[in-house]
């Protein structure tokens, strides 16, 4: 049988052989030292595509946000976030865990928070409060289907942030794609944040790693607590390099995965009992209600992998697909006549 069409995710990738090649040559050196060539260039790197002052290199997106948060919050506070973040969904506790912070869920639309809902979710200066220091947002949002943020929202936000002095995290896994779907450059998306975390493990198609980006004083105590959380890495730029050769090479291609998201979102409504407006695949993420054809989600990825096509089911009816940079168009029409054939 043919190797299976996987579209569970984007961290399915595997590196290429000229990012093997990149990582085989990669100088190193102790990194928790700071004495590794290649992650101080990656970090340099990151920093300056942001247009933050320092930047630092941890092993996952969620260690990425939770140093962030952790390095801008006291135990007992409240931080701000969508109920289907990231964050509060799949980090398995750990703002609570390692920060002992209340997350203050917000419902959004797909995944987008309003300022006005944020403003509803301040808390006032009462002790009877956990106090309010940080909204945390997702650009593009996992569980809103790969929707990007209007940056006049994220504006609006910044400066109800300011005016009350909150802290502005961005849980930016996904933020090259948010950027190349509209063109906005990704520091000016970042210039409204305190933090920005950006996975390397995701479209871009790297093995392991994340960033945080932010102020130099604030990427100081984040390098703190990285290392508290146990992720001080050593002879890590083979990794890095890894890292330098995605920014270099695969950030303009994640058009092709909006592409070949939207051509498979767009051929979805033909199916009797399939719901989903095509409109709302905006990058690379599909997600689509099963609940018309009397399937649940997980027979109907059941029966895809029988035709060799993988999803993932993401709630009782729900089915997510995610374009990456190991899928083809001809992939794409492939997975189409699967699905055809599946509710046929
Ligand atoms: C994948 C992802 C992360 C980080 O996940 P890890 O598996 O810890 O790397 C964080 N935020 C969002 C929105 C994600 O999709």
């Amino acid at each position: 049988m043919q190797k299976p069409i996987d579209l569970r995710s984007d961290t399915v990738t595997k590196p290429n052989p000229e990012m093997r090649r990149a990582m085989a040559e990669a100088e190193v050196g102790d990194d928790v030292f700071g004495e590794d060539p290649t992650v101080n260039a990656l970090q340099e790197k990151a920093a300056e595509i942001l247009g933050k002052e320092a930047a630092i290199f941890v092993c996952s997106g969620t260690m990425a946000n939770q140093v962030a948060i952790k390095a801008q919050t006291y135990s007992g506070d409240e931080i701000i976030a969508d109920k289907n973040s990231h964050t509060f969904n799949y980090e398995s506790g750990a703002s609570a865990a390692l920060s002992g912070l209340t997350i203050h869920t917000i419902k959004g639309t797909r995944g987008i928070l309003t300022v006005d809902q944020i403003r509803e979710a301040i808390r006032p200066d009462d002790h009877h409060f956990a106090p309010t220091r940080l909204i945390s947002l997702e650009n593009t949002h996992n569980r809103g289907g790969g929707s990007v943020y209007p940056l006049e929202e994220i504006i609006r936000i910044h400066e109800l942030a300011e005016e009350v002095g909150l802290q502005m995290h961005l849980d930016g896994a996904r933020l090259f794609n948010a950027s190349v779907a509209t063109g906005i450059d990704p520091k000016e998306y970042a210039r409204y944040f305190d933090s920005v975390s950006f996975c390397l493990s995701k479209g871009l198609g790297c093995p392991v790693g994340s960033l945080v980006v932010g102020s130099a004083e604030l990427i100081d105590k984040v390098h703190r607590y990285r290392k508290m959380f146990g992720g001080g890495m050593r002879q890590v730029g083979i990794l890095a390099a890894a890292g330098i050769y995605a920014i270099d090479n695969n950030i303009s291609r994640l058009k092709e995965d909006h592409d070949n998201a939207k051509e498979l979102g767009g051929a979805l409504p033909a199916i009797k009992g399939v719901a989903i407006n095509p409109e709302e695949v905006e990058t690379n993420i599909v997600i689509f209600d099963v609940a018309g054809t009397g399937m649940n989600a997980s027979s109907v990825t059941d029966r895809l992998r029988e035709h060799g096509v993988l999803m993932l089911p993401v709630s009782p009816t729900r089915v997510r697909a995610v374009t990456h940079l190991d899928v083809t168009a001809e992939d794409i029409g492939i997975a189409i006549r699967a699905i055809h054939q599946v509710f046929s």
